[in-house]
């Protein structure tokens, strides 16, 4: 838990905000500034700022395991994840979070 940290407050509905998947480790929410048809943040419970600080390997496969599970609950079959790691590669909320974008216009890689 990092007090001023967005996420956290989002997990700790300190901030109301409507879960659309949710288990033991993450919560699943609809990005604010969506930039595709579906777009979702799965972000884990605990505070970890980045990809670069996630020790815990048990964890990370539970991260993978529950963007499955989000993408299922919300009726994806096709989706991309992104995680951005450090400002110079765009991450501006540091709180660790992987993103799900899916629908229409998907086909083109970066
Ligand atoms: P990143 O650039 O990878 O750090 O992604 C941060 C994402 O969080 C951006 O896509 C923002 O639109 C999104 N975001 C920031 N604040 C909120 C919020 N309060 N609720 C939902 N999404 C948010
Ligand atoms: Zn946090």
């Amino acid at each position: 838990m990092s007090t001023d940290c967005i996420f956290c407050k989002i997990v700790n509905k300190e901030i109301p905000s409507n879960f659309v998947y949710e288990n033991e480790d993450v919560i699943a929410i609809n990005d604010l500034h969506p930039q595709a048809e579906t777009h979702v943040l799965v972000i884990p419970k605990i505070h970890v700022a980045s990809l670069a600080e996630l020790e815990d390997v048990n964890l990370m496969g539970r991260l993978l395991q529950s963007v499955k599970e989000t993408a299922k609950a919300i009726g994806l079959t096709d989706y991309r994840t992104i995680i951005n790691t450090g400002a110079g590669a765009g991450q501006t909320v540091f709180h660790l979070h992987i993103h799900i974008l899916s629908g229409k216009n998907l086909k083109e890689k970066l």
